[in-house]
């Protein structure tokens, strides 16, 4: 049995139950070590496979190789495993080499969810995810998106928005959104949701500051509608109030 568990943002109140039980099931528990180091309270007595970053293949195989061994395994990633987790690569292994494996997947609270309740009510009305890393997707589809969704008046909520290795993607992004977003547009952030470290502000488009944000931030990009009161990000749903 392999399960593929989304372990919500960080702390154990945000995960579900069906992730905890699952957990609890598994024998050997494999992740990036930030994400075995989150769920280590649940883990004591188990084998514990962390790995680091990259290597994604690599530790599905491993956890795939496992779970053909008879052990219950269970593979853990941050927020929701099918949003920019291994739940898909996993399928894509197990499918394409028509593996003996069965395969459970445990939804979980991906980032953009956890941070629009910490900044108000910002995902009221149509939204979209956009990842800003290119390591497995070619930059010039990545803007492509960023205009379409900007144009098209979406939300947009950016995971990896900033790294070190990418510390100009986020300024990118907001240039190519400024012909179709006003300056006054709100602009959430929120770092380590729901964890020690957790930080949010709110701004705006014409007064952002990329310096603060890295990859534990999640931004979220109001629609036109979008309006900050009292410390909340607000996207009207359209009810007369
Ligand atoms: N599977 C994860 C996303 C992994 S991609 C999910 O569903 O949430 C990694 C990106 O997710 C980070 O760069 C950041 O943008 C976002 N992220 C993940 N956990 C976060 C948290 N606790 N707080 C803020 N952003 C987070």
């Amino acid at each position: 049995m392999l399960y593929v568990i989304g372990i919500g943002p960080g702390s154990q109140a945000t995960m579900t139950m069906e992730a905890l039980d699952a957990i609890n099931d598994a024998e050997v528990i494999v992740g990036y070590k930030t994400y075995t180091h989150l769920v280590k309270a649940l883990t004591v007595g188990k084998e514990v496979i962390k790995t680091g970053m990259c290597k994604e293949i690599e530790r599905c195989l491993a956890a795939i190789e496992l779970a053909q061994t008879g052990k219950k395994v269970a593979l853990i990633s941050s927020g929701d495993a099918g949003i920019y987790g291994m739940a898909g690569l996993i399928l894509e292994l197990v499918t394409k080499q028509n593996l003996d494996v069965e395969v459970r997947l445990i939804p979980g609270m991906t980032a953009s969810i956890s941070a629009a309740s910490l900044l108000g009510a910002p995902l009221m009305h149509d939204f979209c995810h956009i990842s800003l890393s290119d390591l497995l997707t070619p930059w010039e589809v990545i803007e492509k998106r960023i205009i379409a969704a900007a144009q098209a008046d979406f939300v947009i909520c950016f995971y990896n928005p900033r790294s070190r290795g990418r510390a100009d993607h986020l300024e990118r992004a907001f240039e190519l959104m400024k012909p179709f977003k006003a300056a006054a547009t709100p602009v959430g952030v929120v770092k380590s949701a729901s964890r020690k470290k957790q930080e949010k502000w709110i701004t705006t488009l014409g007064d952002m500051d990329f310096e603060p944000v890295d990859m534990t931030s999640l931004v979220i990009v109001g629609n036109q509608s979008t309006y900050e009161q009292n410390g909340l990000m607000i996207t009207p749903r359209g009810y007369e109030v």
